[in-house]
C-alpha cells in the first residue's frame, strides 16, 4: 500500500462565477500532520469539505486510503449513496462549532454514529465511547449533557465522536477558533496526542505556534490556490513566497 494516505489532484470548485478552489493538488503521507493556513476566504474550509464530500468538487480526483473518486461537472462519478456514506466514515471531521446533539448525553453523542452508521451493537458502542472519552479526559462527563460542558469540553467530545467511526484521517476546521483563550490548550493537547499516536491529520488553524510544533507540513493557501507548501519549520520560519511572509507577519510576536 502507498505510504501516501491522501492524494488530491487538480481539484476545482466554484460557487456560481466565483472560483474557490483552482486546480489544487496535495499529497499527505500516512501518519503525517498537515496544517493549512491562509487568510479568511482562501478556500481552506471548502477544501476540507471536499475531502469529506460535504461539498462535491467540480473536477479533479481525491484518493483517501483505498478509495478514489473522480469528479466531473460536480458529480462524484458513479458513486452511490451507500459508497458515499462509507467513504465519509473514513474521514472524521471536527468543526469550529461543535455540533453536538443537545438532547443526547455525552456518551450517547459518541455512540450515535457507531450505532447508526456502522451498526455496532449498543453495548460495544458504549464500551468504545467510554474508551474514547477516557482518551480525551472526559470519562467522568459521560452522562452529562452538552449544555453542562465548557466549550473546550464540548470540542473534546466532538473529537471523540469523530474518532468513534474509526476514521483513517481526521480533518479539523479551526477547531479552537470559537473557544475562550483559556480553553484552547486542552483541545490542542488532545490533537497533539492524536498526532503523536500516528493519526493522519489535516488541520486548518490560526494557531501558528501549534502548527509549527505539531505539523510535519504546512500549506499556505490564498485565493483558492496553494501558494506554498513544505516542512513546517521551513514554511513558517523561512517562507519562500512574499504572500506567505506577509500573512505570517501578522502573527509575529504571538508565535513565541
Ligand atoms: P476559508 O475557510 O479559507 O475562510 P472558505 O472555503 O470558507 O474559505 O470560502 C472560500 C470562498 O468560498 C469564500 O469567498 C466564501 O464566501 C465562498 N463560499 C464558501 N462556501 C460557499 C457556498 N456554499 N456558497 C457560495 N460561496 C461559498
Ligand atoms: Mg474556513
Amino acid at each position: 500500500m502507498s505510504d501516501l494516505m491522501i492524494e488530491i489532484d487538480n481539484l476545482s470548485k466554484r460557487f456560481g462565477n466565483h472560483v474557490v478552489l483552482k486546480d489544487i493538488s496535495l499529497k499527505v503521507g500516512r501518519g503525517t500532520v498537515v496544517a493549512m493556513i491562509g487568510p479568511s476566504g482562501s478556500g481552506k474550509s471548502t477544501l476540507l469539505r471536499c475531502i469529506n464530500l460535504l461539498t462535491i468538487p467540480d473536477g479533479g480526483r481525491i484518493r483517501v486510503g483505498g478509495r478514489t473518486m473522480q469528479f466531473q461537472n460536480g458529480h462524484a462519478g458513479r458513486m452511490h449513496e451507500k459508497d458515499l456514506a462509507s467513504y465519509r466514515a473514513t474521514t472524521g471531521m471536527v468543526f469550529q462549532h461543535f455540533n453536538l446533539f443537545p438532547h443526547m448525553s455525552v456518551v450517547q453523542n459518541v455512540m450515535e454514529g457507531q450505532v447508526t452508521v456502522k451498526k455496532v451493537p449498543k453495548t460495544e458502542a458504549r464500551e468504545y465511547a467510554m474508551e474514547l472519552l477516557t482518551r480525551v479526559g472526559l470519562r467522568d462527563k459521560a452522562d452529562a449533557y452538552p449544555d453542562m460542558l465548557s466549550g473546550g469540553q464540548k470540542q473534546r467530545v466532538a473529537i471523540a465522536r469523530a474518532l468513534a467511526l474509526r476514521p483513517e484521517v481526521m480533518l479539523f476546521d479551526e477547531a479552537t477558533s470559537a473557544l475562550d483563550p483559556e480553553l484552547v490548550g486542552e483541545v490542542l493537547s488532545v490533537m497533539k496526542v492524536l498526532a503523536e499516536d500516528g493519526m493522519t491529520m489535516i488541520l486548518v488553524t490560526h494557531e501558528i505556534a501549534f502548527a509549527r510544533e505539531v505539523a510535519d507540513q504546512v500549506v499556505f493557501m490564498r485565493d483558492g490556490v496553494v501558494v506554498e507548501a513544505g516542512p513546517a519549520a521551513q514554511v513558517i520560519d523561512n517562507p519562500a513566497q512574499a504572500a506567505t511572509r506577509s500573512f505570517l507577519a501578522r502573527f509575529n510576536g504571538a508565535t513565541k
